[in-house]
């Protein structure tokens, strides 16, 4: 079977939703499984519907609301005719109404938890896959609409919620059951608690959806459909003249999504690893052009990509009590385990070590825990620049190349990612974009 996943662009408006179905019907013959996000900005609309519903300002929350309404019911006369029509605008109906319900309760008492967030949320994704399988069937291809919360099990924690394979991976194989020339059709982003709840596995997380329903199923591939010709060699919204990189290496691909390539979630790649499932980037709007395969394959070593992440701060820690004393990085971790705030790069010397983490609200208390420590340094709006490719530290020579092109930028801190697959380097968060300017044109444009 093969996995086919969508995003927000994609699914954008009937159109899109005609061209996904089209492009679906060209895998029938490989048992495929749509996994689709919320239509266009929808989770962003509902995001400021809980902000403005929470504020009380339920005013605004229903406007934004009915925008929601008018574009869904509009897509479903636009695609779809009939008694399809009617069902598919009952069920839209059904699902807004309970939306704004659910908005008016959280007007009232002007308190939204992650767990109410989460179950707003989860309507982008409940219409979206509403409609795109109504547009299926108008079209004449036998499909079933699933539910993921029913098979993608997650622990509580709303908003961000883990994902408990052991459960999932059983009820996957229990509810998804594709078949040739049949379309089965579920959402991506949201999942439910032993219980039953509805969570959410982060922003982005549909694409994280599609390899974990992917995995559990052993699906030949995954394919992540996008507004962009796959994975390029930098974000093309900084570098217009990026260019789509044909193959990464899982390593490379997990540590682009890391470091801020949004066009794959970070998570992604995990679940397709274990199966060496590969998993293919491919753009909605051209999909002849072949996009960039993830894979295990070997291939060469060097520079592939160039990804870069904003609102990190860096965090020292100066003690000579560090000198040949054990336990004490353990410490500084144990705090930060402690607070469950994960550190992405790491540089130690004698008697500091300077570690980078995403902004958070719990900085305050973090830096209290870790004076007991030593003296402690808080940098906040830093970035990461982060270079990908396997072996680039071997290359004295591009090593060089990157210091002598970054002259300009001071560099804060430099690490080599344990995988061997890339090289970080921290800089103030105003230059990230031009750091990536310089390297891109010192590495991918042709001279
Ligand atoms: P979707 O809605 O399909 O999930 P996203 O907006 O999440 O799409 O991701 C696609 C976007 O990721 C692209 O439009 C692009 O701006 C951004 N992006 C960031 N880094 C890269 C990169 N290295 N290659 C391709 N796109 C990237
Ligand atoms: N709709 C969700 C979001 O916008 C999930 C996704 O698109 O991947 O974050
Ligand atoms: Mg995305």
């Amino acid at each position: 079977m093969i996995v086919l996943k969508f995003g927000g662009s994609s699914v954008r408006d009937a159109e899109w939703i005609d061209r996904v179905v089209s492009i679906a019907g060209t895998y029938l013959d490989r048992s495929p499984v749509l996994v689709s996000s919320a239509m266009g900005k929808t989770t962003d609309a509902l995001v400021r519907i809980t902000e403005a519903a929470e504020k009380g300002d339920h005013a605004a929350a229903r406007e934004e609301i009915a925008k929601i309404r008018v574009h869904h019911l509009a897509t479903a006369s636009a695609s779809l005719t009939g008694a399809n029509h009617a069902e598919t605008v009952a069920r839209l109906t059904a699902y807004l109404d309970d939306l704004s319900l659910l908005v008016q309760g959280v007007s009232l008492i002007r308190e939204c938890s992650p767990r109410t967030r989460d179950a707003v949320l989860s309507y982008g994704e409940l219409l979206s896959t509403t409609l795109i399988a109504a547009r299926a069937r108008e079209r004449g291809i036998p499909t079933t609409l699933l539910d993921s919360r029913e098979f993608i099990k997650t622990d509580e924690t709303f908003t961000n919620a883990t994902v408990l394979f052991a459960e999932t991976n059983d009820a996957v194989r229990r509810a998804v059951t594709p078949k040739r020339g049949e379309l089965f059709v579920a959402q991506g982003f949201i999942g439910s608690t032993g219980t039953g709840v509805t969570t959410t596995l982060g922003r982005g997380g549909s694409d994280y959806s599609a390899t974990i329903i992917g995995a559990a199923l052993g699906a030949s591939e995954v394919q992540i459909w996008t507004d962009v010709d796959g994975i390029m060699t930098t974000d093309p919204r900084i570098i217009p003249g990026a260019v789509t990189v044909a193959s990464l290496t899982y390593d490379e691909a997990g540590e682009l999504a890391y470091f801020g390539a949004k066009v794959v979630h970070p998570f992604t790649i995990h679940p397709a690893v274990e199966l060496g499932i590969p998993v293919v980037v491919k753009n909605t709007g051209n999909p002849e052009a072949p996009g960039t395969r993830v894979s295990d394959s070997t291939e060469t070593s060097g520079l592939k990509a160039i990804a870069r992440k904003n609102g990190v701060v860096v965090v020292t820690i100066h003690s000579s009590r560090m000198v040949n004393a054990y336990g004490f990085l353990s410490r500084i971790f144990r705090v930060f385990e402690q607070y469950r705030v994960s550190v992405d790069l790491v540089a130690t010397s004698e008697v500091s070590v300077s570690v980078t983490i995403e902004d958070t609200p719990r900085i305050a208390v973090i830096t209290r825990d870790l004076e007991r420590l030593g003296r402690v340094e808080v940098e906040r709006d830093r970035g990461i620049i982060c270079l990908v490719g396997r072996e680039l530290w071997k290359d004295s020579a591009f090593v060089a190349r990157v210091f002598a092109v970054l002259t300009e930028v001071p560099i804060r801190m430099i690490t080599l990612g344990s995988s061997d697959t890339n090289l970080s380097l921290v800089v103030p968060g105003g230059d990230t974009a031009t750091a990536i300017r310089l390297l891109h044109a010192e590495f991918f444009d042709p001279a």
